[in-house]
């Protein structure tokens, strides 16, 4: 924990001061540009990969970048996605999935994950990702074919959000697709119909 309080003191000794102009527009402002769905991996670090600001991304991460299909009811993935589109008015969703990832290994080898219930549960919202993977492409492995897939279903997934079907249908926001390879650093920008966010 000791480097955790040592960047804190670094922060409010360095970092802060250098940024204390945006800080003070940000305090009373905030309104970003860009959702931003993750992994939980701390690998996968939002900010640092699109080396963004404080305030330019809104940003949800879930173990697998899962985005349950909408259903009424309490849901903390649905509230952050509707709050995001509806209230802030973000105007691209970038849904990125990542090398590596621990959720689509488990899936893609199909790990015993009968110790691990709720894990378990969660990773049947990949269940359409999994069903999209009939076989890898040339060269890609399987988990590979399955962060690719997955980024894909989840998009469809996202699409079936109130609030997101409505911004999708007045033209209001873009759907993305990333994977991000953590030993190179690349993002590839999957096929979604939209304009792409990347540079080609
Ligand atoms: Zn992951």
């Amino acid at each position: 924990m000791r480097h955790l309080s040592e960047g804190v003191d670094r922060f409010q000794r360095e970092v802060f001061p250098a940024k204390s102009g945006l800080f003070a527009h940000l305090a009373a402002t905030h309104r970003p540009g860009t959702l931003f769905i993750g992994c939980s991996d701390a690998r996968v670090v939002p900010e640092l990969i699109t080396q963004t600001e404080p305030g330019e991304l809104f940003v949800v991460r879930t173990a697998g970048n899962l985005v349950p299909a909408y259903a009424p009811g309490a849901d903390a993935v649905a509230a952050g996605i509707e709050y995001a589109v509806a209230v802030l008015g973000v105007r691209d969703i970038v849904v990125c999935g990542h090398s590596g990832c621990g959720a689509m290994t488990a899936l893609a080898e199909g790990h015993d994950l009968s110790g691990a219930p709720a894990i378990a549960d969660w990773l049947r919202h990949a269940d359409a990702s999994r069903a999209r993977t009939t076989a890898p492409a040339a060269g890609e492995d399987a988990v590979a074919a399955l962060v690719r897939q997955n980024v894909a279903a989840q998009l469809a997934n996202l699409a079936t959000h109130p609030s997101v079907a409505r911004a999708l249908a007045d033209g209001d926001v873009r759907l993305h697709g990333w994977v991000f390879d953590i030993s190179t650093g690349a993002v590839d920008e999957l096929d979604t119909g939209a304009r792409p966010l990347l540079a080609a």
